[in-house]
């Protein structure tokens, strides 16, 4: 007999107004705490967010470079939806969830923080980032990436050397893939070394418990970022954003991979790719780690330019030193809402602070020497 069970033939024989109160308090016994319940509608969505997600980094480049004037909504729409679900781009519909899966079970098997829970609360607060993502990257990236290409093609386009167009496509892709990389390396490195970038870039380092969602915590100014870089070289080597869409797919697994919670430096391979210890490393709380191990999915311009940390042991605490960042818990629904607006305000208000303290320090620059 349960509890609730035995609770009610106890007080079988209670007044109608004790048993109305049992009545309410079997339903409240029988509610979820708002904390599973917050979990509960993360982890269904998390396969929804894969999908869209997949849809979106699909569709994603045809929306602006395919056909820039479609007669009507369905005949743009039908020959994108042919391809998404022919050939290998619906094998990658259902591989896609399914790595992600692998990852989660990888968590499990090989963690590096054995204590952190599969779905605690920096599981939850990062999905909610990687549907924001999603969504920006459909909406405002889109538009900005259309500005962007109208832009290169009126005023820029010279800067499109003519003998891309002669090297054989292989090559062509190869040598993309190579230089692209490096150009995420350098965009990454100015995220930390310019100081009006820094803060939008602080709320990827924020995450105090990494997971596979955390590759997708990104602010939209660092989504703009990404895709001016990005876009800008792929315009510059004579590239369509679709040729190398399939590049983008196994980034953005690589990227998932070595941000979730696993212990391994991929042995030999750590000299070529970004393994999940070197980029523990990159959002290390510890000021001696500051400033290094800036590569996307290649760790040869780390090796390349001395950046890279030479320690394969190590397993740092993750996060940022900034008391000032909202802190994450999972106490409701209107909770986790109110700190992610919070942490999207954060860059913001981190800005006009250190404005307004250089501005006094310019008034005052006495007491600051003094200091
Ligand atoms: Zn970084
Ligand atoms: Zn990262």
């Amino acid at each position: 007999m349960t509890i609730l069970q035995e609770r009610i033939s106890t007080r079988l024989g209670a007044s109608p107004l004790d048993r109305a109160v049992d009545q309410a308090n079997i339903k409240s016994d029988l509610r979820l705490p708002s904390e599973s319940r917050v979990r509960l509608i993360v982890i269904g969505s998390v396969f929804l967010v894969a999908v869209i997600c997949l849809a979106a980094k699909l569709l994603y480049p045809y929306t602006f470079l395919g056909n820039p004037a479609p007669a009507s909504l369905l005949h743009w729409l039908l020959p994108r939806l042919k391809k998404l679900v022919s050939g290998w781009s619906l094998a990658s519909m259902i591989c896609y969830p399914m790595l992600m899966l692998a990852i989660l079970l990888l968590e499990r098997i090989i963690p590096a923080v054995p204590t952190q829970k599969t779905f605690g609360t920096g599981f939850v607060y990062d999905a909610l980032w990687e549907l924001m993502t999603a969504v920006t990257a459909i909406i405002i990236a889109k538009w900005y990436s259309v500005l962007l290409y109208t832009i290169y093609l009126r005023y820029l386009h010279f800067l499109t050397p003519a003998f891309t167009a002669s090297i054989p496509e292989l090559l062509r892709l190869v040598l993309a893939v190579a230089l692209l990389d490096f150009v995420r390396w350098f965009q990454h490195l100015l995220q930390h070394k310019v100081k009006w970038l820094w803060p939008f870039h602080a709320v990827h380092h924020a995450q105090r418990e990494m997971n596979l969602f955390s590759s997708e915590r990104l602010h939209i100014v660092d989504v703009m970022v990404a895709v001016t870089f990005g876009l800008l070289f792929l315009l510059t080597a004579g590239l369509n954003v679709p040729t190398v869409v399939w590049w983008f797919m196994i980034a953005t697994w690589h990227g998932r991979l070595y941000h979730a919670n696993i212990k391994s430096d991929f042995g030999p391979l750590r000299y070529l790719i970004v393994t999940p210890q070197s980029h523990r490393i990159h959002h290390s709380k510890r000021r001696e780690h500051y400033d290094a191990n800036y590569g996307g999915m290649f760790s040869v311009w780390d090796y390349l330019f001395g950046t890279q940390i030479r320690d394969y042991e190590i397993y740092p605490e993750s996060g940022i030193d900034d008391e000032n960042f909202p802190v994450e818990t999972t106490q409701s629904v209107a909770g986790v809402l109110a700190t992610f607006a919070r942490e999207m305000l954060y860059p913001f208000q981190s800005l006009w602070a250190s404005r307004k303290r250089r501005a006094d320090a310019e008034k005052t620059p006495g007491k600051i020497a003094a200091k």
